[in-house]
């Protein structure tokens, strides 16, 4: 172990990254939401603050099984996972609302051209083309496995598959929708992206906040758990300028607009309190999913149980329970009905009176949810994740 032990902060080469050993005893979670054993790896840069994965040849023999079979939104046929806001139940595309906050922030332009970078099966490339239609659009994957639905969106000329460097031309904006996490040295790979760039052309960076989200720290193939101070020092030790960095465009996300710097910018210096603090911070928030793991198994022997929501939360849990869940509950209508891992999808109006219903959320937005949904749902008994504190 001695070796791996030893691999330096891939955000800032630094040689030491603290590991925090409470981590290895939880379940985790695929970023398509399937469960996964316990046995990972979390660790803290003692220079940089930077909260990542091991990537050792282990990680990345979980990554290739991880990947190997990947499929977008399984829960609901492959339909983006709305937004939803917690007040009203209505849902929203992610896509489309970062889409209009760069309507609305004044950076997009009547015309111009995007090229987002690990495009999936096209959700922003849809929304661009709905909500910016003058615009030129082009995308790339690591695959073709959505090349002809991505083609078909109007707008878009370019579908590559292969890296942004394999794309003709420069462009207005380069995006980059939950990729960042992915990448193995992220202020490298924004470098690398600069050339791609038209003078005054902007890069948007959207990753999950894992301190608003401490879920996020459960998936399996995020290499990097952004910090918006951690976000804002790989944009500059990439080279650029932060312009916007935001956790309200999209909820437990963090959205970075950012413009190419013409000098090379100095790496940040980070204060001396930065690794005890998220350190610290990390801590609290993996003992906060160790207790919720304890508090859920008590709860679901107590006659019928069943998870409210569909995704990472919800989907690590059921590992955490080994399965042992009667129903989950959703609001999202193009889930309701189907089945997850063989339990039925249920609306809250449907599931069984009497039921316990846990919130797989964060707990300020459970809360929210439940306050809404009990005047309509007395007979259930919600149930919602304790307070950060
Ligand atoms: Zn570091």
């Amino acid at each position: 172990m001695a070796d791996s032990d030893s691999l330096p902060c891939h955000l800032c080469g630094h040689a030491h990254v603290e590991p925090l050993p409470e981590y290895a005893a939880l379940r985790r979670v695929t970023s398509d939401c399937k469960p996964w054993a316990a046995g990972g790896w979390l660790g803290v840069c003692r220079a940089c603050g930077g909260v990542q994965k091991r990537m050792d040849a282990a990680w990345r023999a979980e990554i290739e099984r991880v990947y190997r079979d990947y499929t977008i939104y399984h829960q609901s046929g492959g339909t983006e996972q709305p937004v939803f806001s917690a007040a009203t139940g209505q849902g929203k595309a992610r896509s489309k609302r970062i889409v209009e906050r760069l309507v609305q922030s004044g950076l997009a332009r009547e015309r111009g051209r995007l090229l987002d970078v690990g495009c999936g099966n096209g959700a922003l490339l849809r929304a661009c083309s709905r909500l910016l239609p003058g615009w030129s659009l082009a995308g790339t994957e690591i695959n073709d496995k959505y090349k002809e639905e991505v083609e078909a969106i109007s707008g878009v000329n370019v579908m590559q598959v292969g890296g942004a460097a394999d794309v003709p031309g420069e462009f207005d904006f380069v995006t980059l929708i939950h990729v960042l996490e992915h990448v193995p040295s992220p202020a490298e790979f924004l470098a690398s992206l600069k050339a791609k760039l038209v003078c005054g052309g902007n890069l948007m960076v959207e990753v999950p906040h894992y301190v608003d989200n401490p879920f996020d720290l459960l998936i399996v193939d995020h290499s990097t758990h952004f910090s918006a101070e951690v976000l804002r020092g790989i944009a500059v030790r990439g080279g650029y300028i932060p312009r916007v960095l935001a956790t309200d465009w999209v909820a437990k996300e963090l959205t970075l607009v950012a413009e190419p710097a013409a000098a090379k910018a100095l790496a940040p210096v980070a204060g001396e309190d930065l690794f005890p603090r998220i350190r610290a911070d990390l801590r609290k928030r993996v003992d906060w999913l160790a207790g919720i793991a304890q508090e859920t198994r008590e709860l679901a022997q107590g006659g019928r149980f069943g998870l409210f929501g569909t995704s990472i939360a919800a989907m690590w849990l059921f590992g955490e329970l080994d399965g042992r869940v009667d129903f989950f509950v959703d609001e999202d209508p193009t889930r309701v009905g189907r089945t997850c891992f063989g339990k039925p999808v249920l609306s809250p109006q449907q599931a069984p009176a009497g039921s316990r219903v846990w919130m797989a959320l964060p707990t300020a937005l459970a809360e929210q949810i439940k306050v809404r949904l009990e005047p309509q749902c007395s007979n259930l008994e919600f149930h919602v994740p304790p307070a950060l504190g």
